[in-house]
């Protein structure tokens, strides 16, 4: 069965005729349409259109898998169309603003679902893991770009601006989301955003970062040396790639989002840093950044073949440092297919 067959099945379900598609991904995922804040989908039980204003119609024609109108005001719109339908909305992307205007001008309220999309969007066609790939390619040239700029006395800053540029000029149409520089004591904080701090000798620098490709997201961190690091660095940092490896190791279809957690949960723990793991080890990824499955202590998700995830341990120590080592990855019917490629073995720059 089809998506837009399996998403009818869920509108019919909820008791609806029609769903007024408007959370961006969602959009995009049915149409390819690369502006779809500015867009809307209305599936009915016969079509898929895509509605969007007057200043898309160029990439409209150019983009949409769908057909598409040019309309002054959705609502009317859909409204008008619908004549008697009964229509759905998203929850999670219908402001109590919009969901009024829009009961005001159907003449009843709406349903509401939640989620609908979510199954249909963890197991990636060939098209989509293609994107993710040539996404994780453009990061990996992103890697050995910053590489060449970092030295001591460089800001992280100036770092993450080389992994933007470096993206951007391989085809990027943009940044995953903000990218992550933590040098020295700033590597305890798991969501270190690049800051005005300068690279100094004999610390850690862990970069996360990944480039986005016709609305798919890619996410890696690598963790490197500046000069020579202490022997505690160095045994943390051997204990975490370990980890990685073997969690990384254990991705395959059928098992699940918590039993791949504890491969590295346990890994860390022989080397007594179970504490120091404070997050999960991995989400998946697709047109937005964090989607499922999850791989975490508490996720009963299974993994399937075509399921795009990370993994990602790391430990973190306030006061002194932190590293993680991140890998995108797709279970595949013999296990899986790391994306990212770039070397991630001990390396002092
Ligand atoms: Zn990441
Ligand atoms: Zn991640």
């Amino acid at each position: 069965m089809n998506r837009l067959d399996e998403l009818r099945r869920s509108i019919e379900a909820a008791g609806a005729d029609a769903l007024l598609v408007t959370t961006p991904a969602n959009v995009r995922f049915l149409s390819g349409f690369g502006t779809p804040e500015d867009a809307a989908v209305l599936v009915t039980q016969d079509e898929a259109l895509l509605l969007t204003d007057s200043r898309y119609t160029a990439q409209a024609q150019e983009q949409s898998k769908l057909p598409f109108e040019i309309v002054a005001g959705a609502h009317d719109a859909v409204a008008a169309k619908l004549g008697g339908r009964k229509l759905a909305v998203e929850g999670d992307a219908t402001t109590l603003t919009q969901y009024r205007a829009l009961a005001g001008k159907l003449g009843y309220d709406p349903v509401v679902v939640e989620g609908v999309f979510t199954p249909l969007r963890l197991v990636k066609t060939e098209a989509e893991i293609a994107k993710l790939r040539e996404a994780a390619r453009v990061t990996d040239l992103a890697y050995e770009a910053a590489l060449a700029v970092m030295k001591p006395g460089v800001m992280e800053v100036e770092v993450a601006l080389e992994l933007e540029r470096a993206m951007r000029l391989n085809g990027a149409e943009g940044s995953a989301f903000d990218i992550i520089v933590a040098s020295g004591v700033r590597g305890a904080m798991p969501h270190g955003v690049a800051s005005q701090k300068r690279l100094a000798a004999g610390e850690l620098v862990t970069l996360d970062f990944g480039a986005v490709v016709d609305g798919y997201h890619a996410d890696m961190t690598r963790t490197v040396a500046i000069g020579e690091v202490g022997a505690e660095e160095r045994r943390l940092f051997d204990a975490v790639l370990e980890a990685q490896q073997a969690a990384l190791d254990a991705v395959a279809p059928g098992r699940s989002g918590r039993e791949v957690d504890q491969v590295a949960r346990d890994v860390l723990g022989e080397h007594g840093l179970a504490d120091a793991f404070t997050h999960s080890l991995g989400h998946g990824t697709g047109l937005v950044i964090h989607e499922g499955p999850r791989l975490s202590h508490r996720s009963d998700d299974v993994l399937q073949p075509g399921m795009v995830v990370t993994v990602e341990p790391g430990v973190y120590f306030p006061g002194f440092t932190g590293l993680r080592i991140e890998d995108l990855v797709v279970v595949t019917e013999e296990g899986r297919e790391v994306l990212s490629k770039s070397p991630k073995a001990f390396r002092s720059l």
